[in-house]
């Protein structure tokens, strides 16, 4: 089942999923080999099985590392492996001794479940995974104690000669516990790979990639929650629209690469010197807005004028360019909208002012706002 839920994420290309999916079916070939032999396996069995399910805690583990984008461990954990295999076929064909590969195969096992469960502990308080990162952590770590258990038991003879397959209780309730750990920790890993691809899509629709900056309907989602808060507690609250100056010129003189990496630079100017309680989004081609948060119109109009003096005295790829803008602040009576509408009149105004400068709305204007909205 983990092999198949785990398969259908594959082409999602998230990283480690492909490991984690060959991890769960070595696992599964090994619990068939070892049970289609049943009580009397060869030892081809017991070192093929053990070779398998030894592996599949390796990939498991660098997996777990490469989703979270941690680096891999391979030549320590490669060395283990090899030194924990070569011991197996000792244990097996040298001197056979059940009670030895029983430690040495719970020994990789608790070291894969400690390694996958401190991982997702780790990363717990990133990205909303906390809840699959915690039930990675929980289910790998009951699933190491079980192993403990097992040295226990044989270390102290509580279960002398414990083979995987005799059904003694021992076997039956360590086994039991840890096949309900294992894919325990693989429904964890879907739902990491879930809430991963969520995150990603919630960027895609919020994010616009060339800028950084919100996208048009993340901004004006945002904007109206922003806007109803500084309503209730009776905040002050200002907009501005920005429109890069001569920008189709640019792109008929530069190229539209060019123009593309100009649009890109002048965001990170911006975008670098907001406050972190304003809102930063493009309404579309090279045209923004910002929110600024407790802002009076002066102050906001100031903040701007602070923006298009950094981008004047800015360059990218050899090539300066300015904005206007056009800044006004919220009435009582005002929608997002009528606010923007009296913004961007004022950046109208500003373009065919000479450009390059930043224009607030008039104080008549807001007022004649106000008196439209309490006449009606
Ligand atoms: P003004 O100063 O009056 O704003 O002049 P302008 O040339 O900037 O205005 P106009 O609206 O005529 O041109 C905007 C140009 O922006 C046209 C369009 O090709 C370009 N544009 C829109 N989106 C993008 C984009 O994502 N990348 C690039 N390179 N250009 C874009
Ligand atoms: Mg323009
Ligand atoms: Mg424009």
């Amino acid at each position: 089942m983990s092999v198949a839920i785990l398969g259908s994420l594959i082409r999602t290309a998230l990283p480690g999923v492909g490991r984690w999916c060959l991890g769960y079916a070595l696992l599964a070939a090994a619990s068939t080999w070892v049970v289609v032999s049943g009580p009397r396996a060869g030892g081809i069995t017991i070192v093929g099985a053990s070779i398998a399910t030894l592996s599949a805690v390796v990939l498991l583990v660098q997996g777990t590392r490469q989703f979270f984008g941690e680096r891999a461990v391979w030549v320590a954990e490669s060395a283990a492996l090899v030194a924990i295999c070569a011991a197996i076929v000792y244990f097996t064909w040298v001197s056979p001794n059940v009670d030895a590969r029983g430690v040495l195969m719970s020994l990789g096992l608790i070291y894969g479940r400690l390694a996958v469960g401190t991982l997702a502990l780790r990363h717990a308080s990133r990205d909303g995974t906390r809840y699959a990162c915690w039930l990675i952590a929980v289910a790998a770590g009951t699933g190491a104690l079980v192993y403990v258990a097992r040295i226990g038991a044989i270390v102290f003879g509580a279960a002398p000669s414990l083979s995987f397959v005799q059904p003694s209780p021992w076997n039956v309730a360590l086994l039991g516990l840890a096949i309900l750990t294992s894919p325990c920790v693989a429904i964890g890993m879907v739902m990491l790979a879930h809430d991963r691809l969520l995150g990603r899509m919630e960027k895609l629709a919020t994010i616009d990639e060339l800028t950084g900056a919100l996208t048009r309907r993340a901004f004006i989602a945002r904007a109206q929650v922003l806007l109803s808060q500084a309503r209730e507690k009776g905040d002050p609250l200002s907009i501005a629209i920005l429109d890069i100056d001569n920008f189709k010129a640019i792109n008929d003189g530069f190229g539209h690469a060019v123009g593309d990496r100009i649009l890109t630079h002048v965001a990170s100017v911006v975008a670098g010197q907001l406050r972190s309680c304003d809102l930063f989004g493009r309404l579309g081609g090279e045209e923004f807005a910002i929110l600024f948060a407790y802002a009076q119109k002066h102050d906001a109009a100031t903040l701007t004028n602070t923006l298009r003096l950094a981008v004047e005295r800015s360059s990218a790829e050899g090539v300066r360019c300015t904005l206007s803008a056009g800044v006004g602040k919220f009435v009582p009576a005002d929608t997002l909208e009528s606010a923007m509408v009296r913004a961007d009149a004022a950046l109208y105004v500003a373009k065919a002012a000479g450009r390059n400068r930043v224009i607030m709305t008039s104080d008549a204007e807001e007022g004649e706002a106000r008196y439209l909205a309490e006449s009606r």
